[in-house]
Order: C-alpha cells, then structure tokens, then sequence
C-alpha cells in the first residue's frame, strides 16, 4: 500500500498575493529536510502539500519526524493512497487502519471531496466506507457526535486518501519569508529559545557566539554548537560565528570601574554583533534577554546596549517568565543541552555588584580609558566559520 504524508499548511494561505510564493519557500524548506532520509516528491494542491515516497527505501517514518518541525505547517497526517474507485477505498480504509479499528468501539466515517467530479457524494462515500468497515468489524458501532475513533477519507484530484486525526505540527511561517537576522547565542537556556520563536515567524538565522579562551573550553563551544543543530531542526541551515573577545575583556577587567563589567561587555557584543550581521545580510539582531531577569536586562540597561547599534534588536522573551521559557527549551529539546555546566564569556569576571541603573555617560568615560572598538576590529578579523547543518 502507497503511504504518504499530507501537510496541512497554516497562515500560509492567508497571504493572499504572497501565498504562491510562501508555498514555494515551504515546498523548498520541506524537501531540504527530507534530503537525507531518502527520495520524495513534494508539491502542494489547495493547500496541502503533499510528500510521497519515490521509492520503498524511502524513510517515512524520518521523514514525518522532520516535515513536523517545518515552519509553516500546523499539521501533518500519514495517509493511505488509494486509487479513487470506491471499492478501492473501501479496501483500504479497513486495511490500512485496521488496527485502530480493533482497539475502538464506535467510529465514524468523514469525508471531503475536492473532486466534484467524482460520482459520488461526501457522505455516500461515507455510508459505503463505513458499511465496509462495519461488516469487516462486527465489534464496531456507528457514533456521529463523539466516535473513539474517525476515518477521514479525502477524493482529490490525483488519488484518494485515508488518514485519521492530524497531528500538530510546528506552525508559524515559514523561514525565509521573514528576512534574516542574526541571533547573539550563548550556551544558557534563554538564546536558543529565542531563536526558534524569530524563525517561527519566518526568519532565516545567522548565529554569532562570543567566546573567551582559554577561560571559555572547546567544550563550551561544542554546546553551542549542538544547540544550534537542535534549533536547526525547525529553523534550517545556518552559518555560526565565533568571535573571541578574551582581550577586549581582560582590558575591561583591568582598566574600567568593575560595576560596569557586564553593561560594557554588551555594549561591545552589540556593536560586533552589529557589522557581523551587516556583512552577512542580516537586518536584525536577535538576543533572549527577558526584562529583570538579571542587572544586565534591567530597562536602564538594556537603553545602555542598544544605544550603540542602530539595527532593530528583537528579543522575544522580554516578558516570558523563566518557567515559560524553560517549557519550549523542553519542547524543543534544547533544555538538556543548555544545562551542561560549561562557562560562557558573560560569566566570566562577573563584578560582584553590577550596576543595574548604569548611565550612558558614565559607559562612554568608561570607553574612553580603553582602546575598545580597536580590539573588537581585531576580533572581528579573526572570526571563524561554522556550518550548522
Ligand atoms: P542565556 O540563557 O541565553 O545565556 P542569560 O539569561 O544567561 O541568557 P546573559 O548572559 O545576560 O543572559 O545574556 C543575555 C543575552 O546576550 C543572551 O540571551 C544572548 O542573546 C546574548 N549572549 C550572552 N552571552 C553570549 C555569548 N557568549 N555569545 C553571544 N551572545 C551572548
Ligand atoms: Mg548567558
């Protein structure tokens, strides 16, 4: 029996003029992510697009797994083929979910026919189907209003299709349709959640980290590293930067007041992270601040950092609680992944009483008694590459 998957596709078919051109961005996004699990077709009629095994080595069950976490769907069913003959669907409704017959005790038949064509009506294939199934399953009552258990069958214009309920899939819009930006992605729990929200509103990532060696480990990059494949499950091929600021810290360590570490520390990841971005065709930066969860996200300080960059800095998780934001790291796998206890640059030389009100006067006289912006140039110079595939 042919076993496909349908998707059906969320706000998508909303955009009106855009549709065709977000559907073509999903269909482009879905058959990259089934690309190693074997060979599919992908194209999409009315809304749905459909994903249909070429071959039997073809691995559905993979392939479900990663289409579910494409952006863009809000739903996903693995369905029966059938040929659009009643007899045929008949067959194959028993067949094909004979095991979810067994275990239930009513059920019922839908059905949506898109092929007007088609000889029969919505629910004449209703009635036969659940005849079929009815005499092949004695134990089985008919219940229209609350069944255990219900066959969708869908007659379109290519075939016939059975399938149950559909599953949630990852909804949003798909990446690439909303720009790109650059997500500054530490190893913590907040960063990678922020990630995943902007490109589930259709943003395309760039991910810069800021590492401090020899204070910060090869294992501490390697973290980020593998939260950024998580991420990259819903959110796509991205490229990471790394750019070490153990100079530029030592320097600030040493020569500026200490309450005002962490503020300056920032104040110069932005601006990096600024003609990063820019170089890479981004129009954004992205960071997982959430206001008052530490001095450095009070509102004083955060006017402070994007004080020196003129993009727009997005941070979806400003007014998450910590707990909500611990949810979709769970969700999206990142959680385990961000509490290895590896240190990150900002822990690093953490003053013992930042300033939670700093002002922008006294960070710039704090500039001064340092060659900063010269040091990130150099830092700059020297980042490298890595590929998140
Ligand atoms: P997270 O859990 O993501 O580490 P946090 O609550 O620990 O965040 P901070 O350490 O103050 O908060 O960092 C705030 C934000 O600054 C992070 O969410 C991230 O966007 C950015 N950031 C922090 N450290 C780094 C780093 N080493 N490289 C790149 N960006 C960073
Ligand atoms: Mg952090």
């Amino acid at each position: 029996m042919e076993e496909v998957i349908l998707l059906k596709l969320g706000e998508v078919v909303l955009k009106g003029l855009n549709r065709r051109n977000f559907e073509d961005i999903l269909m482009r996004n879905v058959r990259r992510r089934l690309n190693k699990f074997g060979e599919f077709e992908v194209y999409s009629i009315q809304s749905t697009v459909y994903v249909i095994p070429k071959n039997p080595e073809a691995d559905l069950d993979a392939a479900a797994d990663a289409v579910k976490k494409v952006f863009g769907v809000v739903g996903y069913a693995r369905a029966a083929a059938c040929e659009k003959e009643i007899g045929d669907i008949q067959r194959k409704a028993a067949e094909y979910l004979a095991e979810e017959l067994r275990k239930a005790k009513t059920f019922k038949v839908e059905t949506k026919r898109s092929d007007k064509k088609f000889p029969l009506t919505s629910p004449e294939v209703s009635n036969l189907v659940g005849g079929y199934i009815l005499e092949k399953n004695p134990h089985l009552s008919v219940d229209v209003h609350q069944p255990d258990f219900t066959v969708r069958v869908e007659v379109r214009e290519n075939a016939a299709y059975i399938h149950t309920n559909t599953k949630l899939a990852a909804g949003g819009i798909p990446v690439g349709t909303g720009g790109k930006a650059a997500i500054l992605i530490s190893g913590g729990l907040d960063s990678p959640v922020a990630a995943w929200m902007m490109a589930k509103r259709g943003v395309e990532l760039t991910a810069i980290h800021f590492a401090s060696p020899p204070y910060t480990s090869e294992l501490a990059h390697q973290k980020v590293e593998n939260l950024l494949k998580k991420v990259g499950e819903y959110a796509g091929r991205m490229t990471m930067i790394t750019v070490e600021l153990t100079d530029l810290q030592v320097e600030i360590r040493d020569k500026c007041p200490e309450d005002l570490g962490t503020v300056l520390l920032r104040r110069y990841m932005l601006k990096a992270a600024e003609k990063i971005a820019a170089s890479q065709k981004c129009a954004a930066l992205i960071t997982g601040e959430s206001l008052g969860q530490v001095a450095s996200q009070t509102m004083q300080a955060i006017a402070c950092t994007d004080a020196v960059v003129d993009m727009p800095v997005f941070r979806p998780l400003i007014g998450m609680d910590k707990s909500e934001i611990i949810k979709i790291a769970r969700e999206i796998e990142t959680y385990n992944i961000s509490i290895e206890p590896y240190e990150d640059c900002c822990t690093i030389f953490t003053p013992k009483h930042p300033a939670t009100r700093p002002k922008i006067a006294k960070l710039e006289a704090a500039e001064k008694l340092i060659d900063g912006d010269k040091m990130l140039d150099e830092a700059i110079e020297k980042m490298k590459y890595t590929e998140i595939k």
